[in-house]
This record gives structure tokens, sequence and C-alpha cells, in this order.
């Protein structure tokens, strides 16, 4: 179903700074890069929230109908450990650090990415390519680009000349920045530097000879530069103009500015027409850092084993909280800001589970076509899922009305409301139904069953420490018991 047709989509564009209306270069296909995780730790949960962010993008153009083709690359070479082109590389660096290769860090790394988003409900890219996997290409362009007179050779390496391209090109023109204001802010050159100004960046770098990610080039052993994998990929899968580019905040500048002046200098055309970037995640209000011990890694949130949470929340929940906040928001994870959403989530999971077996009456109460349009237009509104969970929760009070007999709804219209409810929940926004299968709770009740008969054994021998420890425990497994005078029942949190 093509329903991109009787949609008008705005995306906030980085590079106009405004929500400009999107059109595909070509009709019924997006072609859409975004920077991929440089492999050397476990994945970080901000960079979780980043990879969801163009995850319901990605699947909010499939509903809509679109051939989508994501690109999102994997770094495993070339990302210094800072933006200046200096320090080691971040998994040579690594492989050192634990004496392994380099490779199975880039491996180890790898299978926990794709695990973790796994977790998360996020779709694989359509394609993954690796920088190592094409050197070849990065090599190509950098030719181009000296032979264009924008790079020049030092001593084995190759840097982009900034300044001159700027005289006929706007270096800056994403992040805001004027090279003047650069150049006054950066420090002097040393004797020891190549490059000829500060501003310029590594395209190849000159392998020492205890470096071991190393590859021949016409300018001897090295190694790309970061940059270079990102336009070298996007390019040979996307075509040279694509659609959507998009990243981190913390992308924008240097990594996607010298990526629009590796591409313009090569091909001569602007590479991206709509630059998208996902806010960051904080922790307690506070900026999340390894170093400082607020951080908090997924699996930790999933097994409740970490001194930040007062329990374990599951993916599902987590995502929940992550799609309540726009994309571009800053975003903080807390206990009450999960433990909210974890509420809000088994809510939507009970409409969700009593949509289809509604009663149904000769009329509805419901304006359930304007619902759907609602729903659309927050997602057409550069994607503002906060405002579609609020149009969602609308659907689920008077679903709870109609479950009341307060209100009525038509079949037809209940057919609609649970078609579009879930198209939304679960194609759009990604949220798994978590809620407990039928097996499940049959072996539940059977297991509860068991342990109330042996608590009220317990009790009528006067054994009260056991009966007391089952209670209690079952108390920190978020399961109550309750004795009334019918027998005793018990309920899950
Ligand atoms: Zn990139």
């Amino acid at each position: 179903m093509q329903l991109y047709k009787d949609q008008t989509l705005r995306i906030h564009n980085s590079l106009t700074g405004k929500k400009d209306i999107f059109k595909p270069i070509n009709e019924g296909h997006v072609g859409m890069y975004v920077c991929g995780p440089t492999v050397y730790s476990n994945v970080h949960l901000g960079n979780c929230r980043t990879f969801m962010s163009f995850d319901m993008i990605f699947r909010y153009f499939k509903h809509l109908g679109y051939k989508v083709r994501y690109v999102r690359n994997i770094t495993d070479a070339g990302h210094l450990e800072n933006d200046a082109d200096e320090g080691e590389d971040k998994i040579a660096k690594k492989a050192k650090l634990e004496q392994i290769e380099p490779m199975e860090v880039v491996q180890r790394y790898t299978v926990d990415f794709h695990n973790t988003l796994q977790l998360f409900n996020l779709l694989p890219p359509s394609i993954e390519p690796t920088a190592t996997g094409h050197i070849i290409e990065q090599i190509e362009i950098i030719k181009e680009i000296l032979e264009k007179g924008l790079a020049y050779e030092a001593n084995g390496s190759v840097y982009f000349d900034v300044i001159k391209f700027n005289k006929d090109h706007d270096y800056g023109k994403l992040s805001g920045r004027k090279l003047e204001d650069m150049i006054t802010n950066t420090r002097e050159l040393t004797a020891q530097d190549e490059k000829r100004n500060p501003q310029d960046f590594a395209l190849w770098k000159k392998a020492e000879p205890q470096h071991i990610m190393r590859w021949p080039s016409p300018w001897g052993d090295g190694f790309p530069g970061w940059h270079l994998e990102c336009t070298a990929m996007s390019t040979k899968y996307l075509g040279e103009t694509f659609d959507i580019h998009g990243g981190g905040m913390d992308l924008k500048f240097p990594h996607h500015e010298c990526e629009i002046a590796q591409a313009e200098a090569s091909t001569g055309k602007s590479p991206v027409n709509y630059w998208m970037h996902a806010n960051m995640l904080t922790l307690n209000g506070r900026k999340m850092s390894k170093s400082t011990d607020n951080n908090i890694y997924p699996a930790e949130i999933f097994s409740g084993d970490n001194n930040i949470l007062s329990k374990p929340y599951t993916p599902a929940v987590v995502r929940f909280f992550m799609m309540q906040a726009h994309y571009t928001s800053i975003l903080d994870l807390s206990d009450e800001a999960l433990q909210a959403s974890e509420k809000g989530y088994n809510r939507l999971m009970d409409a969700l589970d009593s949509v289809d077996t509604l009663k149904t009456g000769a009329t509805s109460d419901f304006d359930v076509a304007a619902w759907k349009q609602k729903c659309y237009d927050a997602m057409n509104d550069d994607f503002n899922t906060p405002i579609l969970i609020a149009q969602l929760f609308e659907a689920v009070k008077h679903i709870n009305l109609i479950k009341e007999d307060k209100e009525t709804i038509s079949a037809e219209d209940r057919e609609v409301l649970a078609g579009s409810l879930k198209a939304f929940v679960y194609d759009v926004l990604g949220i798994e139904n978590q809620s407990m299968t039928k097996d499940d709770s049959n072996t539940l009740n059977g297991v509860m069953e068991l342990l109330i008969d042996i608590r009220n054994e317990a009790r009528a021998n006067k054994d009260f420490a056991t009966s007391d420890k089952i209670r209690d425990q079952l108390v920190e497994l978020g399961i109550q018991i309750k004795d009334g005078k019918d027998g005793t029942t018990f309920s899950v949190n």
C-alpha cells in the first residue's frame, strides 16, 4: 500500500535548520545512511537510543509503503582516539590491552552490538558494510580529491585541504561554524605537524611500524581516516546524492562536516538532501560517562544488576520509554521515569490484548477515522513519537470506556481501531507485547497453587518461618499473595 501518497511528511533538516517537506529523489524509494558504531567496547545505552530513533524512522517509511535501502556501517578501523587525527586507533588500542587480534575485538563487540539491538527489537539494516571491507573504494576517493587539488600528501599521509576547499565551497554549513572562527580558535601548528593548516583532516594516515591494522596504498602502507569510510560506503550503496543521512548529534562536527567536504570535493555534488541528528541520553540528570560511574549498560537494566535502578526493566519497557521523547530532544533516564513508562506500557498492552474482542454496537462514540489521522499527523511532523503515544493513550481511554459499557463502538470501527493501534505500536514504534503468553501463565498458576498449598500447610502447623519466607520472597519477585475469605489469591505487579 502506497500510504505515502496521502501523507505529507516533514523532517527537521540539520542542513537548512527547518522542517522540510520530504521529497525522495526516486518516487516510492528512500535511501538512508546512518553512522554505525565503532566496535571496540560494549554498545552504550546512548548509542542504542540513536539507533532506535533511526529504526523507528526506517519503520515509519516502510509503513508508509516506501521501499527503503537503509545502510548502517560498522567502523572496524580508522577511528582514532580524538578528532584531531591524533592518538591510537580505538580498536588497535583495545586489542593491545586485551592481547588479542584487532579483528577479535571487532568480532566480539559486533556480536554484542547485534545481540543488544535485537533485544531492543531493532530491524537489521538493508546493508551493514564495514570500513575494512571498503579500503579500495576509500583509496579511489582520495585519488579523486588529490586530482582535484583539494588534498596533499605529506610523509606517506594524505590530508584534506580545508582552506582551499572553502574558497569555492562552504565548510561549516552543516554545523553552523565559520572557518575564520575555527582558525582564530585553534592552536598554531608546530614544526612536527604534517598538516598545512590545523583544520585539515586526514584522508590517509601512514602506519608506523608497530601498527597492525595497515593496508598498501599509492602513498605507502597505512589506514584510512575515519570520515572517509562513510563517504565511500554511502556513495557506493546509495549514490552520489541520496535522501537521508543520520547520526548522533555529536557527529555533526567534524565527522559529518568532513563527509560533506569529501563528497563535494570528489564528485562536485552535494551528497545528502536531509541531514538528521538524534539527541543524547542522560542518566539522573547528568551526562553518562564510564569514568564517573554515572553509566549503565543495557544488560544491567534487563538483569537488575546495577546500583542505579530499583528493579529490572524489560527491553520493551526501555524502548517504550525512549519512544516517549522526541528523537531531537535530550532524554533523561531515571528509575522514576522507567517506572512510569512500565505502568504506561502495561496499560497499552492490556488495551491491545482486549481490542479485538471489544463488544460492538450499532454506532461509535469515538471518531476512529479522525483519531487515526491524528496518529499520522504526529508522525508526519518530524516523527513526533511523544504526540503519537499521547494519541495511542486517547484510544486506550476509549477502549476502557467501551469495556465498562460506558461507550460503544461499531464492528467496522473496531477493526480500524485494532488494525491502526497494532500498526503504530508494533510496526512503527517497534514495541513488542511481552506480556505473558498463555503457556507461561498456565505454568505460573500451577506453581503458585503449589506454593500457596505449602504455605497454608506451614501456617496450619504454626511454621510461620516457612510461611513468611514464601510470602516475602514472592514479594521480592513482584508477586503479592492476598488471604481472603474465599481462600488465597495472588497478583503479579
Ligand atoms: Zn559516519
